[in-house]
């Protein structure tokens, strides 16, 4: 079908297994399984891996789909996962249970999925300054994880023996079925509260003292976080295979999110740093220098050219001072200086200083203020205002008038009915 050919394999051990010729009939089968199953099963002391091999033939061999690949192409094929197109079930554990559930006992058997899974990933932030991201640093994270316990080696037993749980036949779940229509059965799975999913059972006296059969213990751990030069707010760093341990999974990966606590005096855009800076009107239109203590510690010295004026919001860029780039830290992005202006305070000018002022600074062209012909004009008078607040207010005004003419209405109608 995709170019892949299954390969021969053995054949016949099922049929060995149930002790049963490769024509038996299902009746045969179901005879022979259940012989069997009553004499190996683990409850009546016989051996749980004898049981598990007991209950894989028959879950192939009963189920004619399954039966037919097993013949052809033996127990590998099964395992690639042919024949799950049967009954419309999930995955091999399914199928196992839908054709046990109900054939012995309600019970299962200690077969489990061969396949190992895979442990959860953890997620961790961590905070980093922006000094951090530029320079580079490593951080401590402490944090707890669980371990195998090293005394029994995630056993969970002093000898290393275990039962199957009696809570789920050592399958790990309960399975509980509902017939939902003629011929149509619902399943639901849940991890068995006995064993916690283990399928196991240990004995009191055998538990091992370290992890009281648990098989895990907690690891206090400190985790040596290397934050690279130019990472980003946001960027993970990976630990691979470092989260909770537990027994037959592969162990997970721990994820450090890095989340950049505000600074006080830079904001961050990619690699690009912005900074705001304010400077007197006087420094504006006569020029300014100034200081800037970079992330690293260099003393940045910033002037205005001569002769240069800064207008308010006016933005001026430094190639080369803003974050460094990840992993090639050689590069770095611009530095923008976002200046702000601020005036003096009214009254802090007097009618000489201001004369002196316009001598210097031009005004509406060819005349001072002071000299204009005003005859034909009516005087006014400026009020203080918070333009804001007004506007809000006002904003508030016409949402009350909407609501009160959605309130009258219905009246407006009583009234042109009444006029009828
Ligand atoms: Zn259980
Ligand atoms: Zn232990």
């Amino acid at each position: 079908m995709f170019g892949w050919t299954p390969k021969r394999s053995d054949n016949s051990k099922y049929y060995e297994v149930l002790g049963v010729s490769k024509s038996a009939s299902q009746d045969e089968l179901k005879k022979a399984y259940r012989k069997a199953a009553i004499r190996n099963h683990p409850d009546k002391g016989g051996d749980p891996e004898k049981f598990k091999e007991l209950v894989q033939a028959y879950e192939v061999l009963s189920d004619p789909n399954k039966r037919h690949i097993y013949d052809q192409y033996g127990e590998d094929a099964l395992k690639e996962g042919m024949g799950t197109g049967s009954g419309g079930v999930h995955n091999h554990f399914d199928i196992f249970h839908s054709f046990f559930g109900g054939s012995f006992g309600g019970g299962g058997s200690h077969f489990r999925a061969s396949r190992q899974k895979r442990g959860e990933d953890v997620v961790h932030t961590l905070g980093v300054t922006l000094e951090d991201l530029y320079n580079g640093a490593t951080k401590k994270l402490s944090l707890s994880r669980n371990i195998l316990c090293p005394k029994c080696k995630g056993k969970g037993s002093k000898s290393g023996a275990s039962g199957a749980c009696y809570g789920c036949q050592g399958t790990g779940v309960r399975v509980t079925t509902r017939h939902i229509a003629p011929g149509m059965i619902q399943q639901m799975q849940h991890v068995c509260p006995q064993c916690r999913g283990s399928g196991e059972f240990i004995s009191e006296r055998d538990r091992c003292l370290q992890c009281n059969g648990y098989k895990v213990t907690l690891e206090k751990k400190v985790l040596e976080v290397n934050v690279e030069k130019g990472m980003e707010n946001n960027q993970e760093i990976t630990f691979k295979g470092e989260a909770d341990e537990a027994p037959d999974t592969i162990t997970g990966d721990i994820f450090i999110v890095l989340q950049q606590k505000e600074h006080p005096k830079f904001k961050t855009d990619f690699s690009d740093l912005h900074v705001e800076h304010t400077l007197t009107l006087t420094e504006a239109l006569c020029g300014f220098q100034f200081v800037l203590t970079h992330l690293d510690g260099r003393q940045l010295l910033i002037k205005s050219n001569p002769g240069e004026v800064i207008k308010p919001d006016q933005c001026k860029a430094i190639n080369g001072e803003g974050m460094p780039k990840f992993r090639m830290h050689f590069i770095k992005g611009r530095l923008y200086i976002h200046f702000k202006v601020v005036f003096p305070e009214s009254g802090v000018l007097s009618p000489e200083k201001c004369r002196s002022i316009e001598a210097i600074l031009p005004t509406s062209p060819g005349k001072s203020s002071l000299e204009m012909e005003l005859d034909d004009c009516e005087e006014t008078i400026m009020h203080d205002v918070n333009i804001e607040e007004e506007m809000r207010r006002k904003a508030q005004r016409r949402r009350q008038e909407a609501y009160d003419s959605d309130n009258d209405e219905p009246h407006m109608h009583g009234v042109a009915c009444n006029q009828q």
